[in-house]
C-alpha cells in the first residue's frame, strides 16, 4: 500500500477509518537537515513505544494529542489531522543550534523556557521564524500562535517534571500540532529522543538523537535507556 504521506522518519497510510490514519515510525535516521543519514535497527520500534507513552501521559495531565490508538510494533493509529506548518522549539538549556547561533556555552540553563517558531520546510531548512512571519506567511494567525506557545509551555511542564522524575534532563524538544475536523488544535507528530534532548541527571550523559548527531555511538542504548526509564517510572498504566 502507497502511504498518504512519507517524511524523514515516518509514513503515515490511510485505514478503513476515514479518520484514522496509521502512523509508522521507520529506522531510517537523518540530521543536519538529511545531510547525514543511517539506519538504525529496532529505532522505529523504539520511538513509537516512547511516543506512545509519553502521549498517553500527556493526555492523563489534559494535553489533547492525536492519538487514537496502540498498532503494533512500529505503528500507532492516529486521528488525522491538518498539521500546521509551524514547528514549535521549547528550550529550557541551551544546546544546539541556539548555542552555535549565539554563542551561548551549550548545558547553560535559562531563567524561563523559550519557545521558538520554525517554518516546517525540508527544502529551507527549517528556518527560524516569529509570529508576524507566520502570520504573513499565512501558517498560523496571531491567535493560532498564542495558543500553540500557551500549549508548547503547558506540554514542557508536564514532559520537564515527567523526566525528572526518572533521572533525565528536558533540555529542548520540537513539537508540532495539528487541526482535527472540529478545528481543535492538538499535540501531533511524535515526541521521541529523535525530538528532545534528554540528558542524564547524574552524569549528563546524552541518550538522545545528539548521540548519532555528534557520533557519540551507543545510539539506540540511549533510546532504549529513555524507554526504560519511562517504562519502570510507574506512573503510567499501559
Ligand atoms: N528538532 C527536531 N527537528 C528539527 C529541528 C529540531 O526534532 O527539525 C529538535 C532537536 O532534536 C532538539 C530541539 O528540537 O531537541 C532543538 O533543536 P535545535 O534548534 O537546537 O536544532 P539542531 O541542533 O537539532 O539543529
Amino acid at each position: 500500500m502507497e502511504p498518504l504521506y512519507e517524511g524523514k522518519a515516518k509514513r503515515l497510510y490511510q485505514t478503513d477509518e476515514a479518520e484514522i490514519l496509521r502512523m509508522e515510525f521507520k529506522d531510517e535516521a537523518t540530521a543536519f537537515n538529511a545531510e547525514k543519514k543511517a539506519v538504525f535497527e529496532s529505532k522505529g520500534h523504539l520511538n513509537k513505544a516512547i511516543t506512545l507513552l509519553l502521549y498517553r501521559m500527556l493526555e492523563e495531565k489534559g494535553v489533547k494529542t492525536h492519538l487514537a490508538a496502540d498498532g503494533d510494533e512500529v505503528n500507532l493509529m492516529v486521528k488525522k489531522v491538518e498539521i500546521l506548518m509551524v514547528e514549535v522549539i521549547v528550550r529550557n538549556v541551551a544546546a544546539g543550534s541556539f548555542s552555535k547561533r549565539l554563542g551561548v556555552a551549550e548545558g547553560t540553563p535559562f531563567k524561563q523556557p523559550i519557545v521558538e517558531f520554525s517554518y516546517k520546510s525540508d527544502e529551507l531548512g527549517d528556518p527560524l521564524i516569529n509570529d508576524d512571519y507566520a502570520r504573513e506567511m499565512g501558517l498560523a494567525t496571531e491567535a493560532e500562535c498564542a495558543e500553540l506557545k500557551e500549549k508548547a509551555l503547558i506540554v514542557n511542564e508536564v514532559l520537564k517534571e515527567f523526566f525528572l522524575k526518572v533521572g533525565l534532563r528536558l533540555i529542548d524538544f520540537k513539537i508540532e500540532f495539528g487541526r482535527l475536523n472540529s478545528g481543535e488544535i492538538v499535540l501531533a507528530d511524535e515526541v521521541s529522543p529523535d525530538t528532545c534532548r534528554l540528558w542524564d541527571v547524574e552524569t549528563g550523559k546524552k541518550l538522545d538523537k545528539d548521540r548519532f548527531r555528534q557520533d557519540l555511538g551507543n545510539v539506540m542504548e540511549g533510546y532504549q535507556e529513555v524507554l526504560r526509564r519511562i517504562e519502570e517510572s510507574g506512573e503510567l498504566n499501559s
